[in-house]
């Protein structure tokens, strides 16, 4: 679905975030992205949504180059859910219209489809009753599973997530990787850059590791993590597990 091919960015000379990146995504795989702090772990992930300009080496989606002229460019992301950090909900929206707006504006959905569609993803999450409420009002970790629907409503071919629970008080972690997880055995394609290395182990197709802005090594979880050969690897791994 995704193939990234000896990309490069540089964002001031000599500052190089990331140092030809080759990744393939595939469709229904979950590929999860470990590494240090600083390891061009974000760089990678915005690139693949444009949210990054690469200063070389390419990306295809589907065949298609993203760097071609012919690519529309709102069009790729609305094909790529992005879930951050820090939620993104609109303060002044109420859950509903946060997960309706786009899918209303960029979709063409009518208000009622798209309420309708909003309401069965919000019980699935076990949080319809909170459809009127404003983000204020919920939880670190409602909020995340919130902005998760809200990328879903869009009907993505892929969700990337950058730290998803990283930013979370530690009871609220796991109901957001529980739906991660469901997402996960659903068949969604997911690109994941996590901290939780037992979520990486448990649910990703593939494990990649970065360092200094280059995928040092990349395997099965079992693989990656039972049996690491790089160097970096084994030092990240004795101080994270
Ligand atoms: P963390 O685990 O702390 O989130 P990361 O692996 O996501 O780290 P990136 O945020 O991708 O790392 O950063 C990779 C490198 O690029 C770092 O050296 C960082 O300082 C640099 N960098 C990232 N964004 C910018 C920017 N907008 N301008 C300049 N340098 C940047
Ligand atoms: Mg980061």
């Amino acid at each position: 679905l995704i193939s990234v091919r000896q990309l490069t960015k540089e964002f001031r000379r000599g500052v190089v975030a990331l140092d030809h990146c080759d990744l393939e995504v595939y469709r229904g795989e979950v590929v999860a992205i470990i590494g240090p702090s600083g390891s061009g772990k974000s760089t990678l992930l915005r690139s693949l949504n444009l949210l990054e300009q690469p200063t070389s080496g390419a990306i295809y989606f589907d065949g298609a180059d993203l760097a071609d002229k012919s690519v529309n460019i709102d069009l790729h992301r609305q094909k790529m859910g992005m879930v951050f950090q820090h939620f993104n909900l609109f303060p002044h929206k109420t859950v509903l219209q946060n997960i309706t707006m786009a899918p209303v504006a960029l979709k063409k959905k009518t208000p009622q489809e798209a309420r309708q569609q909003a309401m069965t993803l919000l019980e699935r999450i076990g949080l319809a009753d909170k459809a009127d409420e404003y983000p204020n009002m919920l939880s670190g970790g409602q909020k995340q599973r919130i902005a998760i629907v809200r990328s879903l409503a869009m009907e993505p071919e892929v969700l990337l997530f950058d730290e998803p629970t990283s930013a979370l008080d530690p009871e609220m972690v796991g109901e957001v990787l529980d739906l991660m997880r469901s997402l996960a055995a659903d068949g969604m394609t997911m690109v994941v850059v996590t901290h939780e290395m037992g979520f990486a182990r448990e649910v990703a197709s593939r494990v990649v590791f970065m360092a200094d802005g280059r995928i040092l090594e990349e395997g099965a979880p079992a693989d990656l993590f039972d049996h690491p050969q790089d160097p970096r690897l084994k030092d990240f791994l004795s101080k994270v597990l």
